[in-house]
C-alpha cells in the first residue's frame, strides 16, 4: 500500500501542540535540528496531566518548570499565567478529557559558528496528547515485575535530577535490561548501595505498614509529592531518606509514582514476589485516594472545552 491509500484522518484528539506562537496538530510540530535542545539535551520540561476534564496541580507544575529553567539559566518571554493559558488552550482544542500535557524550554539555536550558550534565545513548545500510562490499568490489577538495574543513575553532582531533563540514556538502558531479564521496569542504583528512580517514575517501598522513598539522586516527582501528602491524610508514616537495595528486595509492597499513570503497584523484584505477590493494601489505599481526590477537584483546574466535546 502506498502512503496515500486509505489515509488515516487526523483528529484533534491525537494531540495539539503550541510552537512558535501557533497551535497545530501535534504531528505537524517540529523543532530545528540544530536547536541545542535536540543536539545537546540542553532543555528542560515538565509534564502535567488532565483527568476527567481537569488539570491536576497545574500551578505546581508551572512553578517547578520555572524553577528548572532558572537552574539551567534559561528564560522565556511568558509569565506563569500565559503558560497556563497556553496549556489549557492545547487541551481545550484537543477535546481530550484525559491528557498528558508537556511544556518544554530548549536552549535554542546558537549563532552560526558559536558554542556560547549565553547567545542562544530559548524556545518554548507545549502539547497535549492522549493520557500516558507507564503501566496500564490492566497491568495495575496484577502489578508489574521490576528489577534493580546494574545501571547507575547519573550522579546528582553531574546533572541535577531535580531539574527535569532529557538525560535519559541511563534510564533507557535500564529499560533494555528489564526486558532482557523478563521484567517490565527497572529502578536504577546509585554508587552507595541505594536505589534511585526509574524511567519516568519514583519508587516507594512499604515495610511493616510504613513507607519510604529516596531523598536524593532523584527527580522530586509531583506524584511523589502527592503520595507523601496522601500518606499524611491517611495517617501513614512516610520517610524521605536513603533507601537501600536490600530494603527494596525485602519490601512488603513496592509502588511507582508518575504523572503518567499515578500510583502503580510492583509485584515482583528481581524475579521474586514482593510480599504476597499481589498489589498490597497500603498501595491500594493510596491509589484509591489519589484518583478520588482528583475526581473531587482537589488542586484541580477546570478546562473549558470549545465545543462542549467530551464533557461530563
Ligand atoms: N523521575 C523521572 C526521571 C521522571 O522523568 C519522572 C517523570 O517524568 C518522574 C520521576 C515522576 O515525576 P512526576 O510524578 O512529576 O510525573
Amino acid at each position: 500500500m502506498t502512503q496515500n491509500e486509505n489515509p488515516r484522518i487526523e483528529s484533534p484528539q491525537d494531540g495539539i501542540a503550541f510552537i512558535e506562537g501557533k497551535y497545530m496538530a501535534l504531528s505537524q510540530a517540529c523543532v530545528p535540528i540544530l536547536d541545542r535542545g535536540f543536539v545537546r539535551s540542553d532543555a528542560t520540561y515538565d509534564v502535567a496531566h488532565v483527568w476527567k476534564g481537569r488539570f491536576f496541580r497545574l500551578d505546581d507544575h508551572i512553578e517547578r518548570f520555572f524553577a528548572s529553567m532558572k537552574g539551567l539559566r534559561m528564560s522565556l518571554p511568558y509569565t506563569h499565567q500565559q503558560i497556563a493559558d497556553i496549556l489549557i488552550e492545547c487541551v481545550s482544542r484537543s477535546g481530550l478529557r484525559d491528557a498528558y500535557v508537556q511544556m518544554t524550554c530548549t536552549r535554542g539555536l546558537p549563532p552560526v559558528g558559536s558554542r556560547d550558550p549565553r547567545l542562544c534565545t530559548q524556545r518554548f513548545y507545549a502539547f497535549a496528547s492522549p493520557f500516558v500510562w507507564i503501566s496500564t490499568v490492566e497491568q495495575q490489577r496484577k502489578g508489574v515485575p521490576m528489577i534493580v538495574s546494574a545501571v547507575h543513575r547519573i550522579q546528582p553532582e553531574a546533572v541535577d535530577p531535580r531539574i527535569k531533563n532529557f538525560h535519559w540514556l541511563d534510564l533507557t538502558m535500564g529499560i533494555f535490561e528489564a526486558y532482557d531479564r523478563d521484567a517490565f521496569v527497572a529502578v536504577l542504583r546509585d554508587g552507595d548501595g541505594n536505589i534511585t528512580e526509574g524511567a519516568g517514575f519514583n519508587v516507594f517501598v512499604v515495610k511493616d505498614g510504613a513507607l519510604c522513598t529516596p531523598d536524593t539522586g532523584v527527580f522530586e516527582g509531583m506524584t511523589r509529592r502527592t503520595a507523601i501528602e496522601l500518606c499524611a491524610q491517611l495517617q501513614l508514616r512516610c520517610e524521605v531518606r536513603p533507601v537501600s537495595i536490600s530494603e527494596i528486595l525485602e519490601a512488603d509492597e513496592i509502588f511507582m509514582t508518575s504523572t503518567a499513570g499515578g500510583i502503580m503497584p510492583v509485584t515482583t523484584i528481581d524475579g521474586k514476589p514482593v510480599g504476597t505477590g499481589m498489589p498490597g493494601g497500603v498501595t491500594a489505599r493510596i491509589q484509591e485516594l489519589y484518583w478520588r481526590r482528583q475526581e473531587e477537584g482537589w488542586l484541580g483546574t477546570e478546562v473549558t472545552y470549545k465545543d462542549g466535546a467530551n464533557q461530563g
